[in-house]
């Protein structure tokens, strides 16, 4: 069973790594010179919206699924006579905006930040006295990792703001003054079926995810997450994997936004859960059955941006698991990231902490 692969980045290259103990075969999509999954399958090298390229795809994999949601979506219901596609288009397009992500939770009852779409200058003065300063002002497309974003504190903001981000359509929301994030991973199959994984704690830094440890939270808070996850995921009779990320504010879940995929936040379930996100995405699309989401541990995952810290370094550290993405170093990329899995929360943080001292990467549980 061949599963095709749009987007061949260091998610797709975990999925694989997932997928080939289950006989699993792998054939990606991706424009890049040498990407993360390009090491373990064979890579159509074409790009994302190259009609040819994704109808090669489909005519050779039982079902397609993405990596990045910022593909084509056009060109992936095109492809719905020749294959399946997973997670559904519609859940991707709603994803890919960040004005119809806030309609959406706002249907489904998910409170969601107070925000205006801005498309011109003066809406964008709009926008400010009707919410207020400080704000967020984002685009509402192609953002990720804090990219295409700009906080906004006095009037005198709106004017470099508006030069830096004003080309392209745009959202304006209130600054959350938030207690912490957290995001939740479920996983829906094609009979309906739904696990969730328990809560991740997530701290960033620069807009970049640095840190995660789960399970994390209160029953109530875990219980409020998942009630919400479902809600997405039935609505779009969901298949795969979905992700919401929450700023938690006085004990409320306020959604920031979702990705129609497996998520960075989800990396520690690989050695933390008794199934994988990937895994259970794989299953989930292929019909199989899915596995528990259950933690075996107490699991906190660190990031690796920029290049990968000295190997023999960190391997030295009991239990460590480390990813290497086989990326080219850059300033600010993510390049692979550790886990470990403890007894106790306890212990997890004190471990966790130290690498992340280790690694000088200058954040720190609040
Ligand atoms: P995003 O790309 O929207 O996930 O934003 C990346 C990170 O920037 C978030 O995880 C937050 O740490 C911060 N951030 C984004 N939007 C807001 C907001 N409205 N209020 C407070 N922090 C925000």
């Amino acid at each position: 069973m061949t599963v095709g692969i749009v987007g061949a980045g260091q998610l797709g290259r975990m999925m694989a790594l997932a997928g080939y103990p289950l006989g699993l075969d792998f054939l990606f999509l991706d424009p890049a010179a040498a990407p993360p999954a390009a090491q373990l399958a064979p890579v159509l090298k074409n790009a994302f919206t190259d009609d040819a390229a994704l109808a090669q795809l489909a005519a050779r994999c039982e079902v397609v699924t993405i990596d990045w949601e910022n593909v084509s979506v056009a060109a992936l219901r095109k492809l719905r006579r020749q294959t399946r596609i997973s997670p559904p288009p519609a859940a991707i397009a709603a994803a890919q905006d960040r004005v119809s992500e806030k309609r959406l939770f706002e249907k489904l009852g998910i409170a969601t930040t107070r925000w205006r779409a801005v498309g011109t200058r003066r809406q964008l003065d709009f926008a400010v006295r009707e919410i207020g300063l400080p704000g967020v002002l984002k685009t509402r497309r192609m953002g990720y990792d804090g990219k295409g974003q700009c906080v906004l504190r006095t009037p005198a903001d709106l004017e470099r703001a508006w030069t830096d981000l004003g080309q392209v359509p745009l959202l304006y929301e209130e600054l959350v003054p938030f207690d912490l994030e957290v995001s939740v991973i479920g996983v829906r199959g094609r009979r309906g079926e739904i696990q969730v994984y328990p809560l991740n704690h997530n701290l960033h830094s620069g807009g970049i995810l640095r840190l995660t440890r789960a399970p994390f939270g209160t029953a109530r808070l875990n219980r409020l997450a998942r009630r919400h996850v479902q809600a997405v995921m039935e609505h779009f009779r969901y298949v795969g994997v979905l992700t919401i990320e929450f700023f938690v504010r006085r004990g409320r879940l306020i959604a920031n936004e979702m990705a129609p995929r497996v998520h960075n936040s989800g990396h520690w379930t690989i050695e933390g859960a008794v199934t994988s996100q990937f895994e259970n995405h794989l299953r989930a699309i292929l019909d199989l059955p899915l596995g528990s989401t259950r933690a075996v541990g107490h699991s906190g995952m660190v990031n690796l941006i920029g290049s990968i810290p000295e190997r023999a370094k960190l391997l030295k550290l009991k239990g460590l698991h480390l990813h290497d993405y086989g990326k080219k170093p850059r300033p600010g990329r993510k390049v692979g990231h550790c886990t470990l899995v403890e007894p106790s929360a306890a212990r997890r943080d004190a471990r966790t902490l130290k690498v992340l001292k280790d690694l000088a990467a200058g954040v720190g549980f609040p």
